[in-house]
């Protein structure tokens, strides 16, 4: 039995008194026994919330990292700053940081080792484009987004990963991929990963993501590879992600 697992990516979105409203509602709700949730506010409230979250069972997230650990990256922050910070997850190649920061596979893989050589989990986020889902490469171009970060990696390191399918098409658009498409997709990646390793293939933990809401987070989570979400926009609502939250049993 995999646990599932419900992760909030706040993007560039939050302040403080976000950071509270969150801290007060998860202390008084009383979330699923078997449940990860992880939230993942932008670099400036880390701090904040991990105080606000430090007596909850929610874990703490970064959106990225630099692949070095210190030195001349102006604007840049590295995985051991992170960790100080009470980090334990961080997110790798979402598809915001490949289309607008130019992240390449490379770059996703560097990020990857990074995370993993300061005792960071990372989520690798894995999708495509509309264009080339029209085009009938979804699975080309998700496998290759999945090997390219995961074949070079120990098994031990390969273990320590979770990965996130968000259709490029269904993030922050309203339009999520039907849970039959998401399944196809996240099953692919299961059975991908059976190649290396079938006991690891079944425990990874894979997450949706893309326009997930309270609304229609049952009938992805009821899907048998789809182990927890990655939300974005409804993550700003904190009544709406926790009744995702409660979707996830
Ligand atoms: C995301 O940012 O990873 C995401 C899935 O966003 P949204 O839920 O807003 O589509």
């Amino acid at each position: 039995m995999r646990t599932p697992l419900i992760a909030g990516n706040w993007k560039m979105n939050g302040s403080h008194a976000l950071v509270d409203a969150f801290g007060r509602a998860f202390a008084d709700t009383a979330l699923p026994d078997s449940l990860d949730v992880i939230v993942l506010p932008p670099f400036p409230y880390l701090d904040a919330a991990r105080r606000a979250l430090a007596d909850v069972s929610v874990q703490l997230g970064a959106q990225t990292l630099n692949p070095s650990h210190a030195g001349a990256h102006t604007g840049e922050v590295s995985g051991r700053m992170l960790q100080e910070f009470g980090v334990e997850h961080v997110l790798v190649g979402h598809s915001e940081r490949r289309a607008l920061y130019r992240e390449t596979d490379d770059d996703v893989y560097d990020r990857l080792l990074a995370a993993l050589s300061v005792g960071i989990q990372p989520i690798l986020c894995v999708g495509e484009t509309l264009e080339e889902r029209d085009a009938g490469h979804t699975f080309d171009v998700v496998l290759r987004q999945v090997g390219h970060a995961l074949a070079p990696l120990e098994p031990e390191q390969r273990a320590r990963v979770t990965i996130a399918y968000e259709p490029v098409w269904a993030i922050g658009t309203g339009r999520t991929a039907t849970p039959e498409q998401a399944q196809d997709v996240m099953a692919a990646i299961r059975e991908y990963q059976s190649g290396f390793d079938p006991d690891l293939a079944q425990a990874m933990r894979l997450l949706y993501g893309g326009s997930m809401s309270a609304a229609n987070a049952a009938e992805l989570l009821a899907q048998p590879d789809i182990d927890g979400g990655l939300v974005g926009g409804a993550s700003l609502k904190v009544d709406d992600f926790l009744a995702i939250c409660h979707s996830a049993r």
